[in-house]
């Protein structure tokens, strides 16, 4: 066992680190009040080859491990949530289903402008009405001939407004349950597909999110994605592995956190010494810290196994559920040691705060990953 990453991998950080402080850092607040994701980010994104991270090198992608993955999304997420949101859901879910169940013509055709950053991804599983339960979905894809035509409306939809390309999962068959669901890939502009409301949110601003409603949307036949039926156990697979870039994205919020708070506790000073001497503060910061590096090791490692071709069901969950938790309570504590300055928009602590509440939510709620990991436990 050996717990320290490379020599490259620590470049890795060191390099992701410093484009997310001179790039991002500047702008965060600015994106975050306009609900903007800055498309010009994009091909700064893919000259450093994180709109491609884990894909292979013949379709322009960086080829490296979900172990990178993780370093690259922390890196981000400690500076922006919302601008690793975005990553996250473009590399994890859209342009990962493509390039796990895309049969050549689909991966040659889509992988190379999504992995070369020309493109956004979006990924179309939530609907209004079908969350946690998503095989409860009403979308529908109906066989015509040589097409394939979709009606129905996605909700949540990660650059649902902005994306080029989307994975969209639907019904092709409902009386064989979860068994009768499909994936295609659609294109942006496609007739009959477009955005419906594009959401004002609390947290993760900069990350675009709208419904998508397809009316009577014609695709060829062959922008199915993988078998017909086999959408919806495809789709948790894609979790399994998104799931890992939502722990890696909590543990990098973590940390921007936890650094913020200690960074202030050290300036502050209240009766004559700085907030740090006092133990109640040093406490949160020992706990938190703590708490990080538990998550970060959880993370790692069902990364780690997903790089040794193990399935990662469980250990993704837990890592995803111990992570985000944790940096719900990272986010907290860092608005708790800034006072009444952790409330107002000139210190990070506020909107960290914000950014955090997502990651207990999307990807599957805690409550849903607490169910997935009793189901590993007790083999059902
Ligand atoms: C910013 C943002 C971005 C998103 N991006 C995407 C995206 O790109 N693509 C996409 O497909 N989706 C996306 N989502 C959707 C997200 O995955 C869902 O919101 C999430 O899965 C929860 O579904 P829901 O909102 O319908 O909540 P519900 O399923 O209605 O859940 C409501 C509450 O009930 C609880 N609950 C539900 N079922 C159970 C149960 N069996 N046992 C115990 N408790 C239960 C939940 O845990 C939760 O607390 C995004 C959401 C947000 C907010």
């Amino acid at each position: 066992m050996d717990f320290r990453l490379s020599d490259e991998q620590q470049l890795l950080r060191h390099t992701v680190r410093e484009f997310a402080e001179a790039e991002i850092r500047p702008h965060v607040m600015e994106w975050d009040e306009a609900q903007h994701f800055p498309m010009d980010l994009l091909p700064k994104l893919a000259a450093l080859g994180l709109t491609g991270i884990q894909f292979p090198e013949e379709y322009g992608g960086a080829a490296m491990s979900a172990v990178d993955y993780c370093i690259c999304i922390e890196e981000l997420a400690r500076v922006c949530p919302a601008i690793a949101l975005s990553v996250a859901a473009h590399n994890g879910l859209c342009t990962s289903h493509i390039a796990m169940f895309g049969d050549d013509a689909l991966k040659s055709r889509y992988l190379p402008r999504l992995v070369g950053g020309e493109v956004l991804g979006a990924w179309g599983l939530t609907e209004a009405n079908a969350g946690s339960d998503a095989a409860g979905m009403r979308t529908v894809a109906v066989r015509q001939g040589d097409k394939w035509v979709l009606d129905g409306s996605k909700q949540f939809i990660t650059h649902g407004t902005i994306g080029g390309v989307m994975v969209v999962i639907a019904v092709t068959d409902r009386s064989r349950g979860h068994r009768g669901i499909s994936a295609f890939v659609v294109e942006q502009g496609t007739p009959g597909m477009r955005p419906g409301k594009k959401e004002n949110k609390l947290g993760m601003r900069a990350s675009d999110t709208s419904e998508v409603i397809f009316e009577d949307c014609h695709i060829p036949a062959a922008q199915i994605l993988g078998d017909e039926g086999q959408g919806f156990i495809n789709t948790l697979q894609v979790l399994d592995a998104g799931r890992i870039g939502i722990a890696a994205l909590s543990v990098g919020l973590a940390q921007g956190a936890y650094e913020a708070a200690r960074a202030y506790a050290l300036e502050r000073r209240q009766f004559g010494q700085p907030i740090a001497a006092f133990q109640a503060i040093q406490w949160k910061l020992a706990d938190n810290a703590t708490r990080i590096e538990a998550a970060r090791l959880l993370t790692y490692r069902a990364a780690y196994l997903k790089d040794r071709g193990v399935r990662t069901t469980r250990e993704s969950s837990m890592a995803k559920l111990f992570a985000s938790e944790i940096a719900v309570k990272a986010a907290d504590d860092c608005v708790q040691i800034h006072g009444g300055y952790g409330f107002v928009k000139d210190y990070p602590a506020e909107k960290f705060f914000r950014d955090v509440k997502l990651l207990t939510i999307g990807e599957g709620t805690s409550e849903i990953q607490r169910l997935v990991i009793a189901r590993q436990l007790l083999g059902q």
